[in-house]
C-alpha cells in the first residue's frame, strides 16, 4: 500500500498515518520528522534546513528529494509506506511520480484531509508530542486533556511542543500550504488518485472514514492445485457439470451376494434327481461346445478325480 496523506499543517496526517502503520505494517514516512530528526543530530543537511523550518517556509526541494530518495530505498518501505507531508508543491509530486514510474510502483491513493481553520488552529496550539516514541497528544482533546508524559514509553518521559507550533509560525505554514500544497489536490484529482475525507471530530471515527477510503489490501493468494488434477466447480456441495457418480462397489458386491442366495435357494427346492439330471446334461452340452484345447481360455486345473459334475454338486449343497 503507497499512499500519501495530504492536508494543512494540524489536519492531523500524523496522527492518523500511525493508526495506519499499526494495521497494515508499512512505515510512516514524514518530511517533517525526518527534517527535524536532521537538525536534532545537527547534520550538514540538518543544518540547512533549520532556517526554512523556523520560519515555516519550505525547505528546498533538492534537500527534500534527497532525503525522500533515500527512505523509500530502505527495505521496510518495499512493501509500501504512508506519506505525510510530501509532496507538497508542484515539482515534488512530479519528482515522486518520476521515480514510483521508474520502479514501476505507482501510488495507490491521496487521501485529502479536511478540517476548518479554527480546528487546525485548536490542533496546533495543543499539540505535544514524545521525544522518545513520537506519539502525538493534544492537550485539549477530552481522552488527553492537560496531559503532560508520554503514556506509551515505560519511561514516561515529559513531553515538548514543536518550535514552530507557535501562532506566528502557523500563520506562515498555512499560507504556503494555501499557496503552495493545495494545487496538488486538482493534480491529484486528475489522476484520479484523490479521496477526500472529513478529518473533524474523534480520532476513532476519522481513522474509520480513512480506512472505508483506502483500497483494500490484496488478499493471499490460493493455495496451488496439486497438478495434474482438474479444478471441480461445486454446487451446493455436488459437483457441478459432471456425470452422476457411478454406485459404489461395495453396493454392486452386495446385490450380486443376494442375488446368488436367492438361486441357490430355488435349486435347493428342486429335487436332488431332477438337478443330478440337468447338471449331467449341462456338462455333456459344455464338452461338446469346448472340445479339449480349442476354447482359446487357459485351461483350469481340476483337482485329479474331481469332474465338473461331481464339482458342481459340492457347490450346491451336496
Ligand atoms: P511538518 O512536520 O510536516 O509540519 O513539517 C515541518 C516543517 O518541515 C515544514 O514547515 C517545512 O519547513 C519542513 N517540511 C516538511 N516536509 C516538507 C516538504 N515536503 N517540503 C519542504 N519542506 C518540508
Amino acid at each position: 500500500m503507497r499512499i500519501v496523506l495530504l492536508g494543512a499543517p494540524g489536519s492531523g496526517k500524523g496522527t492518523q498515518a500511525q493508526r495506519l502503520v499499526a494495521r497494515y505494517g508499512v512505515p510512516q514516512v514524514s518530511t517533517g520528522d525526518l527534517l527535524r530528526s536532521a537538525v536534532a543530530r545537527g547534520t550538514p543537511l540538518g543544518l540547512r534546513a533549520k532556517a526554512a523550518m523556523d520560519s515555516g517556509q519550505l525547505v528546498a526541494d533538492e534537500i527534500v528529494l534527497g532525503i525522500i530518495r533515500e527512505r523509500l530505498g530502505q527495505a521496510d518501505a518495499a512493501a509500501g509506506y504512508v506519506l505525510d507531508g510530501f509532496p507538497r508543491n508542484q515539482a515534488q509530486a512530479q519528482a515522486l511520480a518520476a521515480m514510483l514510474q521508474g520502479i514501476g510502483q505507482p501510488l495507490d491513493a491521496v487521501v485529502l484531509f479536511n478540517v476548518d481553520y479554527t480546528e487546525i488552529a485548536r490542533r496546533i496550539s495543543g499539540r505535544r508530542s514524545c521525544p522518545s516514541c513520537g506519539t502525538i497528544y493534544n492537550v485539549h482533546d477530552a481522552a488527553t486533556a492537560g496531559i503532560t508524559h508520554c503514556r506509551n514509553c515505560a519511561a514516561a518521559p515529559a513531553l515538548t511542543q514543536r518550535p514552530d507550533d507557535n501562532e506566528q509560525t502557523v500563520t506562515r505554514r498555512l499560507a504556503v500550504y494555501e499557496e503552495q500544497t493545495r494545487p496538488l489536490i486538482d493534480y491529484y484529482r486528475q489522476l484520479g488518485l484523490l479521496r477526500t475525507i472529513d478529518a473533524q471530530g474523534a480520532v476513532d471515527e476519522v481513522t474509520a472514514r480513512l480506512i472505508a477510503v483506502l483500497p483494500q489490501p490484496a488478499q493471499p493468494a490460493q493455495p496451488a492445485r496439486p497438478r495434474g488434477r482438474k479444478a471441480v466447480r461445486r454446487v451446493g456441495g455436488k459437483a457441478a457439470g459432471k456425470a452422476p457418480r457411478k454406485a459404489p462397489r461395495k453396493a454392486v458386491k452386495r446385490r450380486a451376494a443376494v442375488k446368488r442366495k436367492a438361486v441357490r435357494k430355488a435349486v435347493q427346492k428342486v429335487p436332488r434327481k431332477v438337478v443330478r439330471k440337468v447338471v449331467r446334461k449341462a456338462a455333456a452340452r459344455k464338452a461338446v461346445r469346448r472340445p479339449a484345447g480349442k476354447s482359446g481360455r487357459r485351461p483350469v486345473r481340476k483337482p485329479a478325480g474331481k469332474t465338473p459334475k461331481t464339482a458342481r454338486a459340492r457347490r450346491w449343497g451336496r
